[in-house]
């Protein structure tokens, strides 16, 4: 049985997993923390360059392994902050010494590990992180992308309206805390283009609300979750999937979940979403997709792809 290592390094955290076989035997991360305001990509990089080697080590030991016994090493390739990307594939090369080193993609891997927990075979995918917003599902070989975001993922627009509601980072469990308690819908802008979404125009429409943090915080949540599940329930009528896999950091949303379980159910989907540690990026879904593509001889990137796009990615697995 092959052991598979693999780093996450696109944005704030560095992870490394590992899987041996058919099993996830590690999956450790630490995440970079603005000090204040937004991600700076410099210093997420400086964060992971410290920090690489000994999340690494620590996947090692929970797995009982040292770093002779792995056979192969990926790192995601991209999408991702060019200077992050980079830190991720240094450390793949540093430990790989002869063995064979793999760039896979970001996305993918998110949702691979997500068909892997939940046990799907072939779901429409929600796929919603910080930098990330988009609705997936196979077809014809490729995982196609059905709708995305046209300016910021959801989960920055969520931490932006976070930070303007004087929260810290990472806003997203803040904001859905708040929101629970909110109770008057304050209407904001409903942007629906095509199968395509746009989230910075409500953000600047909530940020000028004259309403509570509350109120400001549930109208935010309940506009934009609705329109993430207007578009995927077009895509699942379109693509007639019988699984619906809801993925990313933000899938933590309780209401979220809520909300997209609801529409898969009334289609007579199945709806699932991974446990955290696999939903937000983690090395785990890196090592299982660098199997997938090494036991498939698909095409893997030699060096980083910052716009690497979901769709250009063959499926051989
Ligand atoms: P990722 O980029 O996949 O690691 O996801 C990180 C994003 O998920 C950040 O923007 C967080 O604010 C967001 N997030 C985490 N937990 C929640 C939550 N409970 N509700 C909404 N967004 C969340
Ligand atoms: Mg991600």
């Amino acid at each position: 049985m092959m052991i598979y290592l693999g780093i996450e390094s696109t944005a704030h955290t560095l992870g490394a997993g590992i899987v041996d076989g058919e099993k996830i035997i590690a999956n450790e991360k630490d995440s970079y923390k603005p000090p204040e305001g937004g991600i700076v990509p410099a210093e997420a990089a400086e964060h992971h360059r410290k920090v690489g080697r000994d999340i690494v080590n620590r996947a090692l030991e929970a797995a009982g392994l040292t770093e002779e016994d792995v056979d192969v090493i990926g790192y995601a390739a991209g999408p991702g902050l060019p200077p992050c990307l980079v830190q991720g594939k240094k450390i793949a090369e540093e430990i790989a010494g002869r063995r064979p080193v793999l760039g896979v993609n970001h996305c993918i891997a998110h949702i691979e590990i997500g068909k892997k927990a939940s046990g799907f075979r072939d779901p429409l995918t929600v796929y919603v992180s910080g930098g990330n917003t988009q609705i997936i599902a196979l077809s014809k070989g490729r995982y196609r992308v059905f709708g995305e975001t046209l300016d910021i993922g959801l989960g920055n627009a969520i931490d932006k309206l976070a930070r303007h509601l004087g929260l810290s980072m990472p806003g997203g469990p803040k904001i859905e805390a708040l929101a629970r308690q909110g109770k008057r819908y304050y209407p904001l802008p409903y942007t629906v283009k095509g199968m395509d979404l746009a989230f910075s125009g409500i953000l600047t429409a909530a940020k000028k609300a004259e309403a509570s943090k509350e109120d400001i915080a549930f109208s935010f949540q309940e506009t934009c979750f609705a329109m993430l599940a207007e578009v995927a329930e077009r895509a699942l009528a379109h693509t007639q999937k019988t699984e619906v896999l809801l993925t990313g950091g933000v899938a933590a949303n309780k209401r979220l979940a809520e909300i997209i379980r609801g529409m898969a159910e009334e289609h007579g989907a199945v709806f699932s979403v991974p446990e955290a540690q696999y939903c937000g990026d983690n090395g785990a879904m890196i090592a299982w997709l660098t199997k997938l593509v090494h036991e498939s001889g698909a095409e893997a990137a030699a060096d980083i792809r910052p716009r690497w796009r979901t769709d250009a990615v063959e499926v051989r697995w």
